[in-house]
């Protein structure tokens, strides 16, 4: 059997234990004669698998009681809409702030439900930096600000959490949810796709605080209602089974490793193998700003982009997949989510000084 290290933006790596405890388990779950795909959601096998993984991802995150937690269908896009239709509350503007492509699209989708106010946008820059809080200008008969807390394809983080006062304060969380603690209690809702530092595609998690729910739209469709969600613990329908099964085993791989400040620590000292090269290089480019670097996408652009083809060749011949950049900004990304080991990082930053000299 032979691994590449993948770096592809999601779906992305998974911990190897995860993936071998998951065939292991594969067509006999634990002496019960079948694999959890082939389970009843409603059985007692399931239904215990499910909560485990909740009570698994409340302990990492230290989710504040008042809190729910719900695996949802449709991956992060869907909650795109599903905000607006369940957090609008009778309210008829919401602020975003506009950082880059993923903030974009949730607000194209927002905007057939309410009104956008954009309280800060880096557009001017290319996207390039996580607008300052002191430049947010928040409506305030805001229903929600919405803000995109690492933005995948710009490689933007924001490393602090933003102070919106009373209004609720809600995350696109998909690209770094679980790299590092965080403070729910400062949050409305956080949201996040499962195929980055979670599990396989298709699934959202929403953490949502309970007085934001119950009072939907009343067109919002059942299955996107979090209230009915909550109250049938994520089961109005079939649920995604297999996803919440193997988000847990990542759950448990990471509570095993010392939990989300371990994880956060790793994931410091990955990140800083490749900026610090990248630093110290004419001959490739961080188009980010620094204080707003993300430790999950690096984006990087080579000089001379007549290499870019060559680049990547010869870095999956060696072993180094998906590091192609977005199609809608070029260029190169390597993201190194947490099941990327420290390992796959050294490798790429090999790589890059060995192509260095030779093209240099
Ligand atoms: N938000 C962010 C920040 C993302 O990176 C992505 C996917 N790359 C999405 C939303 C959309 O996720 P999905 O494809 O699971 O709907």
């Amino acid at each position: 059997m032979a691994r590449i290290f993948n770096f592809g933006a999601g779906p992305a790596t998974l911990p190897e234990p995860v993936l071998e405890q998951a065939a292991a388990e594969m067509l006999d779950w634990r002496a019960s004669g079948m694999s959890v795909m082939e389970m009843s959601h409603r059985g007692k096998l399931f239904i215990g698998i499910h909560a485990e993984a909740e009570a698994d991802l409340r302990d990492l995150l230290s989710i504040p009681q008042n809190y729910k937690v719900l695996f949802l269908q449709g991956g992060a896009a869907a909650q795109f809409a599903v905000v607006p239709m369940n957090l609008l509350r009778g309210k008829t503007t919401a602020s975003y702030v506009d950082s880059g492509h993923w903030a974009g699209r949730a607000m194209a989708d927002a905007k057939r439900y309410c009104k956008i106010h954009i309280a800060a946008s880096s557009k001017h820059a290319n996207y390039s930096y996580a607008p300052k809080q002191g430049d947010w200008k928040v409506d305030p008969e805001s229903a929600y600000v919405h803000y995109t807390s690492n933005e995948t394809i710009g490689g933007v983080e924001f490393h602090w959490i933003p102070d919106t006062g009373d209004i609720p304060l809600v995350a696109d969380a998909s690209s770094h949810i679980l790299s590092r603690p965080l403070d729910v209690s400062r949050f409305g809702l956080i949201y996040a796709g499962a195929q980055k530092n979670i599990g396989p595609a298709g699934m959202a998690i929403v953490i949502v605080r309970d007085d934001l729910i119950g009072h939907a739209d009343s067109r919002t469709p059942s299955i996107f209602d979090y209230k009915v969600q909550a109250e049938s613990d994520s089961m109005i329908n079939t649920p995604p089974t297999y996803a919440i099964y193997l988000a847990g085993l990542v759950f448990q791989w990471l509570k095993k490793l010392g939990g989300l400040a371990k994880m956060e620590e790793i994931n410091v000292e990955k990140a800083k193998v490749v900026y610090d090269y990248l630093d110290q290089t004419e001959f490739y480019r961080s188009p980010v700003a620094r204080e707003d670097r993300s430790r999950m996408n690096i984006p990087f652009t080579l000089k001379n982009d007549k290499l870019d083809e060559a680049f990547l060749k010869q870095a999956q011949a060696s072993g180094l997949a998906e590091l192609k950049g977005h199609r809608s900004v070029g260029g190169m990304r390597a993201s190194i989510y947490n099941a990327m080991p420290m390992a796959g990082v050294k490798a790429l930053v090999e790589f890059m000084r060995d192509f260095e000299k030779t093209n240099g």
